[in-house]
């Protein structure tokens, strides 16, 4: 769908940097580890699109992709890493509220859950910040090809439950595997179908 029409444009560390609102956005946010490069390089196609915001010292940037003409795809930087000092975490979460509160393009944002794990607290937090921003979030979830059926109804139902609990939270969630490819067809079809 996309594939072949997707640039990095830029990774921002403030929003002095942030290219001009003029196209659709949506942002993708996840766990570190959680699989957002994978998912990212699976949705556009580009094998190694989103390893840039993997490398050290690129892990606090917002970083920037154009699809097509008229839309941006947003890689937010992972959060909870395990050791992560705490004036790193604080200027990271000033960045986001300042971004989530302040762009009037951005549409939706995808969260991303492993699938073997469900929401986290640390989640649950990113959630509350997007009800407070007002920016409505769908849930993604990641590594499909790691659990059981069963297992995945049982992550299902955790996930509705705790969404049930977030005003800006979107109904409906994708199940993926960047692995197999599963759904990753589905989540194209959802950036591009956003106006
Ligand atoms: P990020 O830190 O969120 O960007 O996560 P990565 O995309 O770097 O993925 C973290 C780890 O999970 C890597 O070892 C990936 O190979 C693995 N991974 C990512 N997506 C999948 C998936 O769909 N299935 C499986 N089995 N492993 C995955």
């Amino acid at each position: 769908l996309f594939a072949g029409e997707v640039d990095f444009l830029k990774g921002v560390v403030a929003m002095s940097g942030l290219p001009p609102d003029d196209r659709i956005e949506v942002c993708f946010a996840g766990r570190s580890n959680v699989g957002k490069s994978s998912l990212i390089n699976a949705v556009t196609g580009r094998k190694a699109l989103a390893r840039a915001s993997n490398t050290p010292g690129r892990t606090q940037e917002i970083n920037f992709f154009t699809v097509g003409d008229d839309r941006y795809l947003v890689d937010l930087p992972g959060y909870g890493y395990a050791n992560a000092p705490v004036n790193v975490v604080e200027k990271w979460q000033a960045l986001l509220k300042q971004y989530l509160s302040g762009r009037a393009s951005l549409r939706r944002a995808f969260v991303l859950i492993d699938s073997r794990h469900g929401i986290k607290p640390v989640d649950d937090e990113i959630m509350t910040l997007l009800d407070k921003s007002a920016v409505t979030f769908q849930v993604v979830l990641t590594k499909s090809d790691k659990i059981k059926p069963s297992q995945h109804d049982a992550v299902l139902d955790q996930v509705r439950e705790k969404l049930s609990k977030h005003p800006a939270a979107f109904p409906e969630l994708i199940s993926t595997s960047s692995e197999k490819g599963d759904g990753i067809a589905t989540l194209r079809a959802v950036i591009a179908g956003i106006t």
